[in-house]
This record gives C-alpha cells, sequence and structure tokens, in this order.
C-alpha cells in the first residue's frame, strides 16, 4: 500500500509546481525515510535484491566505453531521471555501485594502478548546473573515486555552450554538431601523463565520450576509458 503511494505521489510530482514538489519530497522523507523506490524494502533507495535485478547491458563494451546496464532497462532509466530531474541524490550510490560491479576484470586490473589515473565527470554547463544544483554525474564520480581509491578532479573539463539534451537530438548528424567545439580544457597539468576515466550517465550515440576524449588526448592525457550507467 505504501509503495503504491510512494509511486503516485511521485508520478503526480510531475505534474506540480516545482516548489509544491519539494514539499512532497520533505513529506516523503518524514513518512517514508529511504525506502527502496521499486520494491519498498526499508533503508536504501534502490536496495540490493532490485538493482541485481537491472539489466545486464546487451553490450558491454563499444570504443572503450563501459556500460552497466541499458537505457531501456526499466529501473535504471527511472532511477537515472530521479536522479538527475527530482533530485533523488541518494541514487548515486547505488548506480555507481552497478559500475563498479559490472567493469570486467581486466580493466579493474588496470586502473588498480590508481595514482595514474584520474575520474572526471562529463560536466553541465553553467546555465544547466545553476538550473540544477548539482550535477548528477559528478555525484556518481564521487562514489566511484572512494570504491576505486582514484581521484576525480572536476577542475579541469568544462562545458563551453549550453546544448540541447543529446538524446533529444535524433538526427545523427545534428548531435555531433550540436557538441563540436563545446568542451574546453583549464589546469591542463593536472591530466598530463594520466590516464582518464569519464564517466557519464547515459551515453546514446557516444558523441560526448568522443568529443572530451579528443580534446583530453590533445590536453596531455594518455589512455581515456569512459564508464557509463546505461547505453542509449
Ligand atoms: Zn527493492
Amino acid at each position: 500500500m505504501a509503495q503504491i503511494l510512494i509511486h503516485s505521489i511521485i508520478n503526480s510530482a510531475k505534474r506540480v509546481p516545482k516548489k509544491v514538489h519539494l514539499a512532497t519530497r520533505f513529506f516523503l522523507n518524514i513518512i517514508f525515510p529511504q525506502k527502496c523506490f521499486v520494491c519498498g524494502a526499508k533503508n536504501k533507495i534502490l536496495c540490493e535484491k532490485c538493482l541485481m535485478k537491472i539489466d545486464y547491458p546487451s553490450l558491454p563494451e563499444s570504443n572503450k566505453i563501459f556500460a552497466a546496464t541499458d537505457y531501456n532497462d526499466e529501473f535504471a532509466k527511472k532511477a537515472i531521471w530521479l536522479l538527475k530531474y527530482r533530485g533523488v541524490k541518494l541514487l548515486a550510490e547505488p548506480l555507481a555501485e552497478l559500475i563498479c560491479r559490472r567493469l570486467p576484470p581486466s580493466v579493474k586490473y588496470s586502473i588498480s594502478d590508481a595514482l595514474n589515473w584520474v575520474i572526471i565527470p562529463i560536466p553541465l554547463s553553467k546555465k544547466r548546473l545553476k538550473q540544477r544544483g548539482y550535477n548528477q554525474t559528478e555525484l556518481i564520480a564521487r562514489y566511484l573515486s572512494n570504491k576505486m581509491s582514484v581521484k576525480t578532479k572536476t577542475g579541469v573539463l568544462y562545458k563551453l555552450k549550453d546544448t540541447p539534451s543529446q538524446v533529444s537530438i535524433k538526427d545523427r548528424e545534428k548531435r555531433m554538431n550540436n557538441l563540436k567545439d563545446s568542451f574546453g580544457i583549464k589546469n591542463a597539468e593536472a591530466i598530463n601523463g594520466k590516464n582518464i576515466i569519464l564517466i557519464d550517465d547515459v551515453s546514446t550515440t557516444g558523441a560526448t565520450i568522443r568529443e572530451t576524449r579528443k580534446i583530453l588526448r590533445s590536453a596531455g592525457a594518455k589512455k581515456v576509458i569512459a564508464m557509463v550507467v546505461a547505453r542509449g
């Protein structure tokens, strides 16, 4: 019953103004402190059992982009949506856990040389960051940092212009042009000679990773791999 209520409140929150929604969330936290958003089990926003039910990706690796699942997995999609658009920041941890568990052993082995690696979350534009108040990929990156003992650096890669969401652009060519020259690098010495792990929530065509990989390499990075929650 409580779970049905949570679902209906979360779903109705899509239609209410932001202020009301924040009040709803506050109310939810008091009445239902940390319950699994899928099954309602206590103490975790996404319990172990439901985390494990998330599908394996149809393509675990492509062009050194490692995905934990596919975007059409219902619960993964909902978790990303809640984390990104509804401020459910607690979901960053189980999603980071999922990435970590599904990495091939060879990748885990190569990044065990932690000092040579740096984690860089795909940044948001200043405008988007101000609107949202946080960068969801940075939250995931921070948890991964802890799990893998690799430092996260956020002051290197930045987004120059606000581009429409890649997922919203259907045409492949337009998607590529959308990103052209949209990222920049500062403090390049922090990544000189380092291997990079890029973190993103969803990768559709891999265009964002390709573009950022290119500029990181030209700024002196060695290997650039990427880990994403879901392949779109
Ligand atoms: Zn659950």
